[in-house]
């Protein structure tokens, strides 16, 4: 009876595991379950351990609809806690059965920082390998020494913006590295009359493969195509004078899949590549290297933007040449920003004509940026899980990112007075000493506090309030200086506000329905200037409490924003996140 009791209880916790991962339950974490809720058990692990891998194989067996259906039957209240958890995981993969584990890949070219267009793939990628228990590759495509040029500078900057992003990756290939393979390859599909050499001009081959028709090279005999091939790798052939091109149906209705081209010449003098100079004067194009890759990476699952959907019928005729069989393959929709700039190439050339200060300008979208304003990894993860694999476009706004940012800084920012642009105000017939006590943070008082000792002279202080606050600066209205005091403004010309104190309790501030601002005691506070998201400064004063915030300390300045702070030596420099 006990017996049946514990197997039960296993049973739920397998099916709970299965139906949040795609209807495959893992030994590990069911164990661990079972002896957080069973802590008792723990004494008898060595009975357990088959009888959960018995109940872990029978509930595996069962498609995911049945072990769901199983669950809601029984424990219907499980479904409704776990329901937070499975809203942000992501629609289950196809054919994940298949394989013996989830592979995928993100595969960036080394020439420009990553950006929050390339956030779909890696998070994607990375969240459906951990989603199953798989595994994430990284592969670095630099084979365009001519137009797609790397620069050194990326082949660092790219991993370390993806472990930035969280992610974890258990191959790295770079395919500059791969060239040799790349020529083994193009050597065996020639040879099995896969592909071949083709001299002809482009126009000439263009002219042809409209009507459909093959060109002279495409029939001539393996042995002719390898001697070719000879000619490409030595010099004989210069650029432009030859190209690989694999075989395809001639009548497919997409010209641009007929006999696409695979590898072709690069002056090696002109453009030598910038990691391995100019050893090489055949490079693979994208298709080629990419189709090899992913078959000896062991890609089980390629996601990916549905511009590649041409690409995957390429590469399919080349994968039955060499009687290999082609990925899952998920193609999702595009992805735009309202307000933002998502375009590699607009980000490139901004850049280099000096448009932009550098790759991380706040008005850019690259995760460098992004990072300097105090945007969280798990924001751009969760933004893009909402979003997931959908093949219809989508379009974000700023807000959308702002919004689940806020989310998550909002617990965490201590709380501090900026005033920018500052002005003098002036208040006269303070009573006594005064003292503001303000907490770190409104939710958790546990933080501590913030403390302003205020000694007036003769009944006199001085102030530092925003000059955006004007507005609310006008003779006789009653203002309230957040957690100090209220007062009553007599003149408010140019210079110094003048006014007089009217009382003190936040009750009465809120009787009269006193507007509240922050302020500074005149004379305190460390220079701050806070660089926006459309690359202007605002410059101001911080108080004394913020001489103690280290670089990368989020905070948020009370009535302004959250910021990221980026240095903090006799003045501070922050960068604004959003409200
Ligand atoms: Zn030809």
């Amino acid at each position: 009876m006990l017996e049946e009791t514990i197997k039960e209880a296993i049973r739920k916790i397998a099916l709970l595991n299965a139906i949040n991962y795609g209807g495959k339950a893992q030994y590990q974490p069911v164990l661990g379950k079972l002896l957080t809720e069973q802590p008792q058990l723990r004494a008898r692990i060595k009975e357990l351990v088959p009888l959960i891998q018995k109940v872990v194989a029978e509930v595996n067996k069962r498609s995911w609809e049945d072990q769901r259906k199983t669950v809601q039957e029984k424990w219907p209240e499980a479904l409704i806690k776990e329901k937070a958890e499975v809203e942000r995981t992501l629609p289950r993969l196809p054919n994940v059965d298949k394989y013996e584990c989830v592979v995928t890949r993100f595969a960036p070219n080394p020439d420009c920082m990553l950006h929050l267009g390339n956030a779909r793939a890696i998070v994607l990628c990375d969240e459906y390998a951990k989603m199953y228990k798989g595994s994430f590759r990284l592969r670095l495509e630099d084979t365009d020494p001519r137009l797609k040029r790397s620069a050194l500078p990326f082949y660092e900057a790219i991993p370390e913006d993806l472990r930035w992003l969280g992610c974890k990756w258990d191959m790295e290939v770079i395919q500059s590295d791969r060239v040799p393979i790349y020529y083994e390859f193009a050597e065996k599909i020639l040879a099995k009359g896969g592909a071949y050499v083709c001299t002809c001009t482009q126009e000439e081959f263009r002219r042809l493969v409209s009507a459909k028709k093959a060109c002279p090279c495409r029939d001539l005999p393996s042995s002719e195509q390898l001697i070719r091939w000879k000619y490409m790798l030595n010099g004989t052939y210069k650029e432009g004078q030859a190209v690989v091109r694999v075989k395809t149906d001639l009548n497919h209705p997409n010209p641009a899949v007929r006999d696409w081209p695979a590898l072709r010449i690069i002056n090696p003098k002109k453009y030598p590549h910038p990691r391995v100079g100019s050893k090489y004067r055949v490079w693979p194009l994208y298709n080629f290297s990419a189709a090899i890759d992913d078959h000896q990476m062991g890609i089980t699952h390629i996601i990916r933007g549905k511009e590649h959907l041409t690409n995957q019928t390429r590469q399919e005729y080349m994968y039955k040449h060499l009687g290999w069989k082609y990925p899952e393959a998920i193609h999702y929709g595009r992805m735009k920003l309202t307000g933002g700039l998502l375009s590699k190439s607009k980000i490139v050339e901004g850049v280099r004509k000096g448009v932009f200060t550098g790759w991380d300008d706040p008005r850019l979208g690259t995760f460098i940026a992004l990072r300097k304003r105090g945007i969280q990894p798990e924001t751009i993860r969760r933004l893009i899980i909402e979003v997931g694999p959908k093949t219809v476009d989508v379009t974000l706004s700023w807000e959308n990112l702002y919004a689940i940012n806020r989310k998550l800084l909002d617990p965490r920012a201590d709380r501090y007075f900026f005033v920018r642009d500052p002005r003098k105000l002036r208040i006269k017939d303070i009573p006594e000493t005064m003292i503001a006590q303000l907490s770190l943070h409104p939710d958790d008082e546990k933080r501590g506090f913030r403390k302003f000792e205020i000694v007036p002279r003769n009944g006199v202080a001085e102030f530092w309030v925003a000059a955006q606050d004007s507005d609310l600066l006008k003779p006789r209205k009653i203002i309230r200086l957040m957690g100090l005091l209220n007062l009553q403004i007599r003149n408010a010309r140019k210079g110094i506000v003048e006014a007089k104190f009217h009382s003190k309790g936040h009750e009465e501030a809120r009787k009269l329905g006193a507007p509240l601002i922050h302020w500074l005691p005149a004379g305190t506070g460390i220079p701050c200037e806070v660089v926006m998201p459309d690359a202007t400064v605002v410059r101001g004063i911080a108080e004394d409490n913020c001489r103690k915030l280290k670089p990368n300390d989020i905070i948020q300045f009370e009535r302004f924003g959250f910021v990221r702070i980026d240095s903090a030596e006799w003045k501070l420099a922050a960068y604004y996140a959003h409200r």
